[in-house]
């Protein structure tokens, strides 16, 4: 019998006792830490820009719930809308108040939408989008890109196949080959392929669907023109032209990439920051397309927890700090403070590393190339070298999403004094996984 008894982390003890009762030990699987190793942190509490783990650590956190958190942890404004709300009941399954404040607060500040639906999550928001621009176009077939995430549904959880257009394989098991059969997957930043799709498939295709900064397979920003023509080629051809706006929504600014890119699309979807950190998705576009939902029209949607007055006022409450004047200003100014300081140290050590940003997300990327558009340029060799880095990183107190494709946030609540000392551990950090890499040679 061994005698060697480490200590258990109270982490690592919650993710024994997990894995009993959930597949993984998770209830979704990147938080298992799979692709960089280790035992995932169980989280005892948030504030501000930081996280506590069980073990009563304290991390500044650039994950922030994987985006919702755009005012940080725990905002006291959105607390008090929460405990007000949740003191009157927490659900009836009829209107209130709170669903058109929330409405309201959207499409007066937004002109690429006249009408909402909400849901509960951004999965729900795209499934149900989807099935909306099939019902208004009467066609079946639909075009995403490889590289974008819109949730879980059966309809995208297809990846592309070999050849520029190609139907995708399913990337889960369990969705049917007739399915898969409907979804047309191109490759990112190709409008040839693109071309192509709408020439074989003439009059087939029901929507585009694409993260206009596509943000969930590292940050692979698209040139603006890329998107105009993809306005062009489906209002040429009758498809609409979705935007999945879950994550770049109320975060690249309050009208998210449609209004930084001045595109307008047929029909947005939002998810994350929308409920301040509760569950909300939504969908919306013209009345015209819109009011093809039921009960106006013959497509359905619907959902016993849809428009939870909590998650109204939680949304409420954080969007209404959003339009505060400067608020993205002073975001994006921060974030490009903090890339740049970190790029000028990588390029001056000669490090084959880059941070990437828009807005307030950024990519850390080991690579030497100045531009990513596609998932194919990702280099996935790199990804042993990032979990290397998030491990030192997490044990000096910094915590990013544990797989080196995930993007990272910064919030209201990451002050410029805590992004200086973060920038100074980050670069630590990246000196220390270079040294590594430097002796394994
Ligand atoms: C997160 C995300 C989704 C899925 O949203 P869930 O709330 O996790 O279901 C869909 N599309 C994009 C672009 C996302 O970032």
């Amino acid at each position: 019998m061994k005698k060697t008894q480490k200590k258990l982390t109270r982490s690592e003890v919650l993710f024994s006792k997990a894995k009993k009762y959930f597949p993984g030990g998770v209830n979704s699987p990147v938080r298992a830490f799979q692709s960089v190793g280790g035992t995932p942190l169980f989280i005892d509490k948030g504030k501000g820009a930081f996280i506590w783990d069980d073990d009563g650590r304290k991390y500044v956190d650039f994950c922030c719930s994987w985006g919702p958190l755009i005012l940080g942890h725990a905002n006291p404004k959105v607390i008090k809308a929460i405990k007000e709300t949740v003191d009157k009941g927490t659900s009836f399954g009829a209107p209130t108040a709170l669903e058109n404040k929330l409405a309201e607060l959207i499409i007066s500040n937004n002109s690429y939408i006249e009408k909402i639906r909400f849901v509960s999550s951004g999965t729900e928001a795209v499934m149900s989008a989807i099935r909306l621009a099939r019902g208004f176009t009467k066609r079946n077939k639909i075009l995403k890109f490889e590289g974008c995430y819109h949730g879980h549904s059966d309809s995208l959880l297809v990846k592309a196949g070999s050849g520029l257009v190609t139907f995708g394989n399913s990337s889960s098991e369990g969705v049917p080959d007739s399915f898969v059969a409907e979804t047309i997957v191109c490759p990112l930043n190709n409008p040839d392929a693109v071309k192509e799709a709408f020439l074989t498939f003439k009059n087939q295709i029901a929507c585009v669907i694409i993260e206009p900064v596509p943000a969930n397979n590292g940050l692979l920003l698209q040139e603006k023109n890329y998107l105009e023509f993809l306005r062009e080629i489906t209002s040429e051809n009758g498809s609409l032209l979705i935007f999945d706006e879950v994550i770049s929504g109320f975060r690249i600014g309050f009208t998210g990439a449609a209004g930084y890119y001045k595109i307008k699309p047929d029909l947005i979807t939002y998810g994350k920051i929308i409920g301040g950190g509760l569950p909300v998705g939504a969908y919306g576009g013209s009345q015209k397309i819109m009011d093809n939902i039921s009960p106006l029209g013959k497509v359905y949607q619907a959902g016993t927890l849809s428009g939870n007055p909590v998650a109204m006022a939680a949304g409420i409450a954080q969007l209404t700090e959003c339009l505060k004047p400067g608020f993205y200003k002073k975001l994006e100014e921060k974030t490009l403070a903090f890339a740049k300081m970190i790029n000028d140290y990588s390029k001056k050590k000669h490090y084959d590393f880059k941070v990437f940003s828009l807005g307030s997300i950024f990519w850390f990327a080991f690579t030497d190339s100045s531009s990513i558009k596609s998932s194919a340029e990702i280099n996935s060799g790199s990804m042993k070298t990032f979990a290397k880095f998030f491990h030192l990183l997490l044990s000096n107190g910094i915590y990013l999403g544990p797989s080196g494709y995930e993007v990272g946030f910064i919030s209201e609540a990451h002050s410029t004094e805590i992004l200086e000392k973060s920038q100074k551990i980050i670069l630590a950090c990246l000196d220390g996984v270079n040294e590594t890499l430097g002796k394994s040679k």
